[in-house]
């Protein structure tokens, strides 16, 4: 089984509980405005590695990811457009070394995968990037509809999920706009374990210029220390973890 990969990170802290070993898989149908890894869009670049190859880099921190409380996470790219890949790839990290794994993804391909697919995965880091159907589509050139979808579907398994919504002024901070994400994710229930407020960022503004793309945020700044407060506030006033 192969798959292509954009990089892996070993030891980080984010992206799932405890110390993380993250897989980046190439390939992503989105065009998010915000994009920090556009160098993951082409879904012929990175490189080819099988599943083997990938429990052999992942061997060595066995230990450490279980001694944190960590393990595998898959982000992108979009693992789900390589659903084989990263199926096969969870299910043997669980099968031999017992592995926490989490599935970093926007959830837009959800339909290409069973209910039984989702059994290998212990965490989804499910973003939700607008709550507006319009707005959506702008930031990221897609529906919205798959993903919350997606969403409602893994609440319907009783799958836990960490909720991700990028915090970016101008267009995602509007006080409407996060209620309503807010009332959606209370919606889901207590599969929602957490939402991550991840504050816009413009480290990925060089790799843009790189490909030879336009990049919209240039003017656009990091959110201030006020707003992420109320965006948290908004959460957690509907007796949701956010942080
Ligand atoms: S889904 Fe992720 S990888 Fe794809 S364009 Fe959006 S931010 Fe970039």
């Amino acid at each position: 089984m192969r798959g292509r990969i954009h990089s892996i990170e070993t030891g980080a802290a984010v992206d799932g509980p405890g110390v993380r070993f993250v897989l980046f898989t190439q390939g992503c149908l989105l065009r998010c405005k915000y994009c920090h890894n556009p160098d993951t869009w082409d879904v012929k670049g990175g490189r080819e590695v099988t599943v083997s190859e990938v429990l052999q880099e992942i061997r060595p921190y066995v230990g450490l990811l279980k001694r944190s409380g960590g393990g595998l996470t898959v982000s992108g790219g979009e693992p789900l457009y390589q659903a084989h890949f990263v199926g096969e790839l969870f299910r043997r990290v669980r099968a031999e070394f017992g592995v926490h794994t989490a599935l970093d993804t926007q959830g837009f391909l959800h339909r290409n995968v069973s209910d039984e697919w989702w059994n290998e995965v212990d965490l989804t880091l499910l973003d939700i990037k607008h709550i507006r159907a319009d707005a959506h589509r702008e930031l990221t050139g897609v529906d919205l509809s798959p993903t919350l979808e997606c969403a409602r579907r893994l609440a319907g398994m009783g799958k836990k999920m960490w909720v991700r919504y990028v915090l970016v002024p101008g267009w995602t901070d509007a006080p409407a706009d996060v209620e309503a994400h807010a009332d959606f994710v209370a919606s889901l229930g207590s599969c929602v374990e957490r939402v991550e407020v991840l504050p816009f960022h413009k480290l990925g503004e060089d790799k843009w210029q790189k490909l030879n793309q336009r990049y919209d945020l240039t003017n656009t700044s990091p959110p201030d220390f006020d707003t992420i407060k109320r965006v948290l506030e908004t959460y957690r006033s509907r007796g949701i973890q956010a942080f």
